[in-house]
C-alpha cells in the first residue's frame, strides 16, 4: 500500500490541538492507516503575511486512497479545523500538505508530488528527516538528507536560471543574508548548491546542470520577495520544541 507523507504546520491558534484533532480525524478513516510522527519544531515564518512563528511536523500514513481523495480528506480536515482561505501564505490553525508518496510523481491542477518546496524548506526537512532518512526524492534521485547536506555549506551559492532580479536590491538581499553567496546563472566560478527559478519565463527543467532547480514561480510577490522567502525557509535552524 502506498505511503503518503504529509506537512503539517500552524502558526494560529493552538497548534498542538490542531495537530492532535487532524491526527484523530485521519483515524477514523476506514482506508487510512497512521504510521510515524516526527517531533513538532517552531520555525521561521516565510512570506511578507506569514505572521507569527509556525509550529511544524511531519507524519506518514498508508492507504489504498488515491492521491486526489486523499487530498480532498486533507482539506476537509483543515476547514472543518477553521482555515479559510484569504492570503495565500497568510496566517493558519492548520495547514495540511501532502509531500511524497512513495517514488509516485503527480503533476495535476490540484496536486503536484512531490510537493515542490518539500525539499528545500527546513521546517519540511528537519521533521523529515526524524522519520524517513531515507526517502529519495523521485525527481532528483537523492535523499532528502543528500538534499539536506546539499543546502548546509554556508556560505551558500545560490544561482538564478536568467539574470538577478534587480541589481540594486540585490545587493540588498546580499546583506540581508551575509552567509548566501546569490550569483546569476552566466557567472563563472564553482557550481552552486542550487538554481532558482524566479519568472515564468525561464527555461522550465527539474535539474540544471545536474543541480536541483528551485521553482518559486508560483510564489506570491515580485522575483526579490520570491527568493528573500526562498533564503528564509531554505536557512532557518528549526528549533525541536516537543514530542508529538
Ligand atoms: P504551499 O503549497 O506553498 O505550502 P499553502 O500550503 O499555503 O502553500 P494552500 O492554500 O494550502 O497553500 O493550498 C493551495 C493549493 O495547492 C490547494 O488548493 C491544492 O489544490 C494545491 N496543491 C498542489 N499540490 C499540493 C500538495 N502537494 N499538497 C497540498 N496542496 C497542494
Ligand atoms: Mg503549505
Ligand atoms: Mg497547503
Amino acid at each position: 500500500m502506498p505511503l503518503f507523507y504529509i506537512g503539517i504546520g500552524a502558526n494560529f491558534g493552538e497548534p498542538q490541538a490542531a495537530f492532535d484533532l487532524a491526527w484523530r480525524l485521519l483515524a477514523q478513516h476506514p482506508q487510512i492507516e497512521l504510521q510515524k510522527r516526527s517531533g513538532l519544531y517552531s520555525t521561521s515564518p516565510v512570506g511578507q503575511h506569514a505572521g507569527g512563528t509556525f509550529t511544524n511536523g511531519v507524519f506518514s500514513l498508508q492507504s489504498d486512497l488515491s492521491p486526489l481523495s486523499l487530498l480532498d480528506i486533507l482539506q476537509e480536515i483543515e476547514t472543518e479545523i477553521g482555515r479559510t482561505r484569504t492570503i495565500r501564505w497568510g496566517p493558519r490553525p492548520i495547514d495540511l500538505d501532502l509531500l511524497y508518496i512513495d517514488q509516485l510523481i503527480l503533476n495535476e491542477v490540484r496536486l503536484t508530488v512531490p510537493h515542490p518546496a518539500a525539499w528545500y524548506r527546513k521546517f519540511v526537512v528537519d521533521p523529515l528527516i526524524e522519520i524517513a532518512p531515507d526517502l529519495r526524492h523521485p525527481v532528483f534521485q537523492e535523499s532528502v538528507v543528500q538534499l539536506r547536506d546539499r543546502l548546509s555549506p554556508r556560505p551558500l551559492t545560490v544561482a538564478t536560471l536568467g539574470p538577478l532580479p534587480d541589481k540594486t536590491r540585490a545587493a540588498d538581499f546580499r546583506q540581508r543574508f551575509s552567509n548566501v553567496e546569490v550569483v546569476d546563472e552566466t557567472n563563472p566560478g564553482t557550481l552552486p548548491a542550487v538554481y532558482v527559478r524566479l519568472n515564468d519565463a525561464d527555461v522550465q527543467v527539474p535539474t540544471w546542470k545536474g543541480v536541483p532547480v528551485a521553482d518559486l514561480t508560483q510564489s506570491p510577490g515580485d522575483a526579490f520577495q520570491r527568493l528573500t522567502d526562498f533564503l528564509v525557509a531554505v536557512l532557518d535552524s528549526p528549533i525541536r520544541i516537543a514530542n508529538w
